[in-house]
């Protein structure tokens, strides 16, 4: 089993399209990379091919994958999906963008897990109906703890299997769930956009293997320092870093990653205090092209 970050952004994606902040100056500058936008790859023994959330980004994140380059290369008829299906935490755009990329290609029905309220959405929007109806994306519907085995779109099962915990992140038209994928050898926890910590999470993740976590901004009012923008870290449904970092320097898992981080957040840069203060608290940043191999 090999886990790859094919994207470590929040849902804008780094640098930002109007943005000449520190970070996004330094990234213009090449002082610091681009990062596409959050979503992990899970690839099994047998090379099927899990996307964690669908961004915007993910017809390039594909294409970074070596499984998902061999698979075309291998292709008859010169065509092949290279991923297997995808798991939805929720609905904002930078996770779900990149389900219109697969209209471009064969309708090979591409299981989608998600809640039944993201499967509503996606099935009536008319971005994305279209593309149910004509078999390109095959909604799956999860429900909190449940086990449920992935299958391919080529109808087999994977050997992966999934189970899902709503918690709470932004309070608007999508509900939200972290998610975590595990074989019969190894376990990883995805839980890019959450507002709070308890111990029902706590729970969910504590025997995982590899945890990747919400860690959007570092301060609660980082955008309003950096960008002038009158919100918090809180009113947007992301816990900040500064209030994650006890809790989860205390839970015990082996590998534990902030992901999903916004183009403010000084944690991308590698030589600012806060870098070094997730490290003191035995956490670590995750990085595009980041591989864990199991
Ligand atoms: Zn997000
Ligand atoms: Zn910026
Ligand atoms: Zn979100």
């Amino acid at each position: 089993m090999k886990i790859i970050v094919v994207g470590s952004a929040q849902d804008g994606g780094f640098p930002q399209y109007d943005c000449n902040c520190l970070n996004c100056s330094l990234c213009r500058k090449g002082l610091l990379k681009p990062l596409y936008r959050s979503s992990i790859a899970v690839i099994d023994d047998d090379n099927h091919v899990i996307f964690l959330d669908a961004s915007p980004d993910m017809r390039l994140q594909m294409a970074s994958i070596d499984v998902c380059r061999e698979k075309l290369n291998r292709s008859m008829n010169n065509r092949v999906s290279p991923i297997d299906a995808i798991v939805v935490t929720h609905a904002h755009w930078g996770h779900i963008g990149g389900l219109a990329e697969l209209g471009a290609g064969i309708p090979y029905k591409v299981p989608v897990y998600c809640s039944s309220l993201v499967s509503k959405m996606i099935s009536k929007s008319r971005i994305y109906g279209h593309l149910v109806e004509a078999g390109y994306l095959k909604p799956q519907i999860f429900e909190s703890r449940k086990e449920i085995p992935i299958y391919s779109w080529r109808g087999e099962p994977t050997m992966l299997k999934l189970k899902v915990l709503k918690v709470k992140h932004r309070e608007d038209f999508t509900d939200t769930f972290g998610l975590k994928i595990y074989s019969s050898s190894f376990s990883v926890a995805y839980i890019p956009d959450i507002a709070f910590f308890n111990i029902e999470i706590e729970e969910f993740i504590s025997d995982v293997d590899v945890l990747f976590f919400e860690g959007t901004f570092y301060y609660n009012n980082e955008l309003e320092i950096v960008s002038g923008i009158h919100k918090t870290s809180y009113d947007l449904g992301h816990i900040p870093i500064v209030d994650s970092l006890n809790f989860l320097s205390k839970v015990e898992i082996p590998q534990k990653y902030y992901i999903h981080f916004n183009h403010t957040n000084p944690v991308l840069r590698k030589s600012s205090e806060e870098f070094k203060s997730i490290l003191r608290f035995k956490l670590k940043a995750a990085y595009d092209g980041l591989t864990i191999n199991v």
